[in-house]
């Protein structure tokens, strides 16, 4: 078969919906894609067939069936299949990162996938040390331990779990504890080698190619192919004091919480989340999930009696190295918690390496893998909260729809808009006050009788967006997922036109990241 006759094969084959049709073409199909890629000359492989990791996700609630999946050797390989899905009516590319989103965004139904882990993991420090080149299907856990290892240097700012790619988290935000101090991963790269949805390798920067670069970071994968990007550095701490302090009254809490962030620079701590969690024994969404050493249980008592149904945990770190002196980081850290007012007692704290502190999530998943529920459904929800509204979400939410937890972290801590450039896609909620706060809901599936099915759980999460919408609260979805193009228009508020032009430019056809459902293929003909 000619590669033209190819194209309208595979033509026929994505937008068919006769059931006959498509087994008869399902079953011709892998010799048929072979031709069409022969053509191509690939220097990677292409898988066929629909059954792989490629059709499913972390959220484990939505599952698709790729036409191939392909396991590109370089950026070329990647502009090639993105030029042939140009030429194709109906054939979209999504990338793939480590498939960790929840809701089918790296998926693409009856298109090809683009499996950026399988590309060779190039991290290749500069002799400056000042930044790292790093390819976009390299997982954060990968860049850590080459840079700390090999050079004593590391990222600045991450997410709590490593096992995401560069390209994934970069398309979103990639936020930590560390925000605060840095902005979010996006903030710390400054250059990007980019493969648009017209196939054309771009290397964009803040004063390269500006508009790509911006458009891209936060994209939600709408617009180019991250293939490599430049993360700054700088050196690494050896040891990180890791500590928790609880709280009974939000108030006390998120008023500590941005004492610390907004500090001046280098005099709070290098890390500072927090997380609310079920005022009971229960074993995962309670007064057990906040001990760091199971030497220093939680002691109840030391609970006040006016405490309601969920208590806060405010967590903080301190980076120090090997030859500083104990008693400095001691007195560093005591001068900095005696500005809190925490429940007196129920305070911990370890002394960890700081590869074992950015690792930390890594043995949650060891965890939850040996027990089965890492790989069960994760209907995830993420929000970002203006300060103006975080009593009341607390009020409405967490006191009230959440008293009883969600099988997982409940997270919730302060981030500076003034971090966050506001070029990139990235949207935030509305208010001007410079705080703002993210909430995860990092829900695990326990089976009955000790959790919600995956049904509530998923009913739950629209009940707390519906409190938001009814409360006026001024709110925005972080890794947002809408079915419909009347919710994007919404999220995006006045950017929505930008974010269709910026659409216009780089992926014009809308061949890429289907499964963020923003843009049908060919919208601007639909
Ligand atoms: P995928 O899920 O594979 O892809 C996500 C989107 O990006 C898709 O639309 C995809 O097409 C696109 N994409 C992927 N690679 C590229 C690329 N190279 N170029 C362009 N587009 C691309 N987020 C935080 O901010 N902070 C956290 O602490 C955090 N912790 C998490 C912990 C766990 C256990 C999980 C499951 C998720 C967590 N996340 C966190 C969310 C995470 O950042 C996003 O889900 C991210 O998209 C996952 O990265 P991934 O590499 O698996 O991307």
């Amino acid at each position: 078969m000619s590669p033209t006759t190819m194209i309208a094969f595979i033509e026929r084959f994505v937008h068919e919906n006769d059931l006959d049709s498509i087994q008869e073409l399902e079953a011709k199909e892998e010799d048929d894609i072979l031709v069409l890629f022969k053509g191509m000359e690939l220097q990677g492989t292409v898988e066929y067939g629909f059954n792989g990791s490629a059709g499913k996700d972390f959220g484990g609630m939505q599952s698709s069936k790729p036409l191939a999946v392909i396991k590109p050797a370089d950026k070329e390989d990647v502009a090639k299949v993105i030029r042939i899905a140009s030429r194709l009516q109906h054939l979209t590319v999504a990338a793939r990162g480590n498939g960790h989103s929840v809701n089918g965004q790296a998926m693409a139904h009856r298109g090809f996938v683009v499996d950026m882990k399988s590309m060779e993991s190039k991290i290749e420090v500069a002799p400056t040390g000042t930044y790292a080149d790093v390819s976009g299907g390299a997982l954060w856990e990968e860049v850590l331990k080459r840079c700390v290892l090999s050079h004593g240097l590391a990222p600045r700012s991450w997410t709590d779990y490593l096992g995401l790619t560069v390209g994934g988290t970069l398309s979103n935000a990639g936020v930590s504890g560390q925000t605060f101090i840095y902005g979010p991963q996006t903030e710390n790269v400054t250059e990007l080698e980019v493969v648009t949805g017209k196939g054309d390798v771009t290397v964009c920067s803040r004063t390269q190619n500006s508009e790509l670069f911006f458009s891209v970071l936060g994209g939600l994968g709408q617009f180019g192919i991250i293939t490599r990007a430049r993360v700054l550095l700088q050196p690494a701490p050896n040891l990180v004091r890791w500590t928790r302090v609880v709280y009974s009254e939000f108030s006390e809490f998120s008023r500590d919480a941005e004492l610390l962030v907004t500090q001046a620079e280098g005099d709070s701590f290098d890390y500072v989340e927090g997380f609310v969690f079920v005022n009971s024994d229960d074993s995962v969404n309670g007064w057990p999930s906040v001990p760091l050493d199971a030497n220093r249980p939680f002691d109840p008592t030391c609970i006040p009696r006016t405490a309601g149904p969920v208590l806060y945990c405010l967590e903080v770190a301190l980076h120090h190295r090997k030859d500083d002196r104990r008693s400095a980081v001691g007195m560093r850290v005591e001068r900095l918690l005696g500005q809190l007012s925490f429940c007196k007692d129920l305070r911990f704290e370890v002394d960890v390496s700081y590869m074992e502190f950015l690792l930390r999530v890594k043995r949650a998943e060891e965890e939850a893998k040996a027990s089965g529920i890492w790989d069960a459904p994760h209907p995830w929800l993420n929000i970002f909260v203006s300060k103006r509204d975080i009593a009341d979400f607390d009020r409405v939410v967490f006191k009230n729809i959440l008293k009883h937890g969600v099988g997982g972290p409940m997270l919730v801590y302060p981030l500076l808009r003034s971090k966050w450039d506001i070029r990139t896609s990235i949207v935030l909620p509305e208010a001007e006050d410079d705080v703002f706060y993210i909430i995860a809901l990092l829900r695990f599936y326990l089976p009955f009788p000790r959790g919600l099915s995956v049904e509530e759980m998923i009913a739950q999460n629209q009940e707390i967006i519906r409190c938001c919408n009814t409360n006026g609260f001024d709110f925005k979805l972080y890794l947002p997922h809408y079915n419909s193009k009347e919710g994007w228009k919404q999220h995006f508020g006045n950017q929505w036109t930008r974010f269709q032009e910026k659409k216009a430019c780089f992926d014009p056809k809308a061949i890429l990241a289907p499964g963020q459902k923003i843009f049908p293929k060919n919208w601007q003909l639909s």
